[in-house]
């Protein structure tokens, strides 16, 4: 079966369903850079694809990094002075600052005061904070709850551990016909967050389960790391690899309700770049395309300028741009079956542009190609776009001399590239067309 004529029996499947169901069984861990549960996750996602993890350990010098010490946490509270927990890890994994150093003591309120963290702007919401490279302790909570806060002595733990370990990451590598490869990255260390993180790791880990039963003329590999510091390792720990990246996504906020956005690589415009301007530009959508910045996620490193790899983020609503990021509000209610769907069936698109975006040589290529006399009218005919089709075919015709590809027709023509890529598969069939320049 054609990739497109699968995504076309994806509407109507449960395939949003399904990638929420992976959410939410995602959604209790508690993740960060390293530690277990991050490998937790990894091995929930070999359950739908052959996922090989890697461990790099602790100390490993990666460029001007270091492979940071592996934090784990078993259980973190906060106890009032008649013994109950008014801040409780096992209810909400966000309470505790990721990286906390382990903490055992009785404070005074207002040395408790210096590591809490609130959010009084919404002040039913508990905000999401690490301390990743700074050896420090710190409870998140509502403000509201930190305002009830009121005995003059606590007692906090953090029974945590950060010690020598490893940094771990789940690859996927599907082989191509070709060595060249398409990126697909995404970060998976963040805890209890749906749409940072969560949406990003089930639209990438269905993608995989779907490529793995097509042929496929590029090979993908498909990364789930922690974010910065993993794909800093894996850049470093696989240079070679890194040069064989022709085209790159890194899918992250996938599952909002917000508009599309692309995020373009530092080059610009890459080919990656076109092919998602013009499948956005044809979505019947709105949508947006931002410039390159140096900030953001994993785009960072693969378009450092060692790099400068074409690899964009594709998203709905950017980090930072959405109330709810990186707060208790990032929650199984604001990621939606329909958007992910949606944002799969995206990237899908694009997908199936790199996959067939060749150059194609007219066969006829003095005048046009008598198209009556071998039946192509009554083969695009009957259809109420048939006119619109007429036209896309003398496109093809004309464009295909052996310079242009199939993405360069279809932008100059503004038609989508589908129709165009269906036209050139006719027209190879009717000998009108031959493969390449
Ligand atoms: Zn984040």
């Amino acid at each position: 079966m054609k990739m497109h004529d699968v995504q076309a029996a994806l509407c109507t499947s449960d395939l949003g369903n399904e990638m929420m169901r992976l959410i939410a069984r995602l959604f209790p861990i508690c993740r960060s850079i390293t530690g277990k549960g991050f490998r937790d996750t990894l091995t929930i996602l070999q359950e739908l694809i052959p996922l090989q993890v890697h461990e790099v350990p602790t100390g490993t010098l990666v460029f001007d990094w270091t492979v940071p010490k592996e934090w784990n946490i078993r259980d973190a509270y906060i106890k009032n002075s008649s013994g109950e927990r008014v801040i409780d890890f096992q209810k909400c994994n966000l309470h505790v600052v990721g990286y906390s150093l382990p903490v055992r003591k009785r404070v005074s309120l207002d040395e408790l005061k210096a590591h809490l963290f609130t959010l009084p702007e919404y002040p039913d919401w508990i905000p999401y904070r690490t301390a990743y490279y700074k050896e420090d302790w710190g409870f998140c909570l509502s403000h509201n709850h930190f305002l009830a806060l009121t005995d003059e002595t606590y007692d906090v733990c953090i029974d945590a551990s950060l010690e020598t370990g490893h940094l771990s990451y789940g690859e996927y590598y599907l082989p191509g016909r070709t060595e060249n490869e398409i990126l697909i990255s995404c970060h998976a260390c963040h805890p209890s967050l749906c749409n940072d993180n969560l949406s990003g790791i089930a639209l990438s880990a269905f993608l995989a389960k779907f490529l793995r039963t097509h042929s496929l003329r590029y090979s993908y590999r498909f990364l789930f790391i922690p974010g910065t510091i993993g794909s800093i390792t894996w850049l470093a720990l696989n240079e070679k690899a890194a040069a064989r990246v022709t085209h790159g996504l890194v899918v992250a906020g996938v599952g909002d309700p917000g508009k599309m956005t692309y995020k373009k690589s530092r080059r610009g415009n890459a080919e990656i770049d076109r092919a998602v301007a013009h499948v956005l530009q044809h979505s019947g959508a709105p949508y947006e395309v931002i410039d390159f910045f140096p900030y953001g996620y994993d785009e960072r490193q693969y378009c450092s300028p060692g790099f400068d790899l074409a690899v964009g983020c594709l998203m709905r609503t950017p980090h930072g741009r959405y109330p709810e990021y990186h707060t208790s509000a990032d929650n199984l209610n604001l990621v939606r079956p329909e958007c992910l769907e949606n944002s799969f069936g995206i990237y899908l698109t694009v997908l199936r542009v790199l996959e067939g975006n060749f150059k194609f040589s007219a066969t006829h290529p003095k005048c046009e190609p008598q198209l009556g006399k071998r039946g192509l009218y009554a083969a695009i005919g009957g259809s109420t776009d048939s006119a619109k089709k007429q036209l896309a075919m003398l496109w093809v015709l004309n464009l295909c001399d052996g310079q242009n590809r199939l993405l360069d027709i279809a932008e100059r023509a503004n038609i989508h590239f589908d129709v165009i890529k269906d036209l050139a598969d006719l027209l190879v069939d009717h000998n009108l067309l031959k493969a390449g320049p």
